[in-house]
């Protein structure tokens, strides 16, 4: 392998805007994508024989011309290729997924745009089979173009359902409601805010004109409270602001409670040439600021690795101009969607619900962690509770464990999520026999 000036790891569009920016400006760029598809998750691109899924004209015109940019540059993006992190020595391991070997590459400068991890908040039932997330479902029906047969619920908080339900609507599928924690429509104050961001506003009307169209109730200011399995369907129980509590029987429940920025297992930042090589965040991974501030994200995280390593000059004034706008259309979404009663982790939460799906461990299991004479510390809930302990090492879980964590011991230092992920590599899990078999790749 090559050592390229530049390792650009994610092909969402502030990877693919990195990676073109610096080829543009004379760089040697490897850009790398786990997936078998280019796009991420906003862009993603469909499996040999299906059809696009509809982005919208605005959508369709930016990723034409990402696409454009790849082409002009020559960048061939190594699919199905993921980062797994820098070893001791400063190696970036990559494993080709296909091949199933990793392979050690040295970079001047890595970009990492690895995107947005979906929250999802523990709820009774919300780990069984057949409960997703939306943003999952999502990506599943950009890739294979299907959406699964049967009555669809959304439910959760955050503008993506709205978008989701939407698009299932106008494929003629539309979900049986979505449940949404927030009250938008009591948040008109803030929602004002939204008239400086009429590509926000747009959006957002074409989606709920077609939910009122096709009549797909939109239960602002309600929970759900619980997902109970009957014969091969769900029983899914909601409680809306007067506390007054229903049920639905859904085939399928998607949920979601908002995203943050996928750091997991990554290397911290490197700033400080000689000291290894260069590492610099862009997109949603660096800050979740949504698809069109990915683009821009992606160019400046190009200009500042290269003017690092080259001294080239950085055009960073209209770079942060633009994402400043950006910011503060997230912060004005932020307010319209924050929920209508505060949701306490652990308030509904009965002592069976499982808080991390890949050890089964449960509310109960964290309390009788707390019942101790000392507090246990992060480390500790891992280690002795075996909370984060699983495949996904708190990818999941961690966030939604320290918070509850805190609530559970007032009184110590809350534990925060890295002390339960930790910061090691790798950033996916990778058999060992692969790992064994890195060749020493000589030093550039
Ligand atoms: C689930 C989900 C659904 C969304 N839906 C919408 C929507 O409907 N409308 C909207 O406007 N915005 C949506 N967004 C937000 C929008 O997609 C993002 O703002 C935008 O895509 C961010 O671009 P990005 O390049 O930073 O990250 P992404 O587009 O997420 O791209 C990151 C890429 O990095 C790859 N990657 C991650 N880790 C590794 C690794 N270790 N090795 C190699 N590759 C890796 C991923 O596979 C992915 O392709 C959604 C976000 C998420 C997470």
């Amino acid at each position: 392998m090559t050592d390229p000036d530049l390792l650009v790891i994610g092909g969402g569009p502030a990877g693919i805007a990195a990676a073109v920016r610096a080829a543009d400006a004379g760089a040697s760029v490897m850009l790398v994508e786990m997936r078998p598809a280019l796009g991420g998750a906003f862009h993603r691109r469909p499996i040999e024989g299906v059809e696009p899924w509809p982005i919208g004209r605005e959508g369709e015109r930016r990723w034409a011309r990402l696409d454009e940019g790849l082409v002009r540059t020559g960048i061939v993006p190594r699919l199905r290729t993921a980062f797994l992190g820098l070893d001791g020595a400063g190696a970036a391991l990559l494993e080709d997924r296909v091949a199933g070997r990793v392979e050690a590459c040295h970079p001047r400068a890595i970009i990492l745009a690895t995107g947005a991890l979906e929250s999802v908040r523990p709820r009774p039932g919300w780990h069984r089979p057949g409960v997703v997330t939306a943003g999952g479902l999502q990506v599943m029906m950009k890739e294979t173009g299907r959406i699964p047969e049967g009555r669809i619920l959304l439910a959760g908080s955050g503008p993506l359902l709205i978008a989701l339900a939407g698009q299932l609507t106008a494929r003629g599928r539309p979900p049986v409601a979505v449940v949404e924690a927030a009250d938008p429509f009591t948040e008109m104050v803030a929602g004002l805010g939204l008239l400086a961001h009429p590509r926000h506003l747009a959006e957002a009307a074409v989606h709920l004109g077609r939910l009122a169209l096709a009549r797909v109730p939109w239960r602002r200011a309600t929970v759900l409270e619980a997902i109970t399995p009957k014969g091969d369907a769900f029983e899914v129980r909601l409680r809306d602001r007067r506390g007054r509590r229903t049920t639905l029987e859904v085939d399928h429940v998607a949920l979601h409670d908002g995203i943050r920025p996928n750091d997991h297992g990554l290397p911290a930042a490197n700033e400080t040439p000689g000291a290894g090589p260069i590492v610099v965040s862009a997109g949603d991974g660096r800050e979740v600021l949504g698809v069109v501030a990915a683009e821009i994200d992606g160019e400046r995280a190009a200009d500042r690795a290269l003017a690092l390593i080259d001294g080239r000059p950085e055009a960073t004034r209209d770079h942060l101009r633009r994402l400043a706008r950006e910011r503060h259309a997230q912060a004005v979404l932020a307010r319209v969607f924050a929920p209508a009663r505060p949701l306490d982790p652990l308030e509904t939460l009965p002592d069976d619900t499982v808080l991390c799906r890949c050890e089964g461990r449960t509310v109960g299991d964290l309390k009788v962690l707390f019942t101790g004479a000392d507090t246990p510390a992060g480390r500790e809930i891992k280690l002795t509770g075996r909370f984060a302990m699983g495949l996904c090492q708190g990818r999941f879980c961690a966030h939604w464990v320290a918070e509850a964590s805190a609530r559970l011991g007032p009184d110590a230092p809350a534990p925060r999520p890295r002390d339960l992920t930790g910061d090691r590599w790798p950033a996916r899990p990778v058999p060992i026999a692969a790992l064994a078999a890195v060749p020493d790749a000589p030093k550039r």
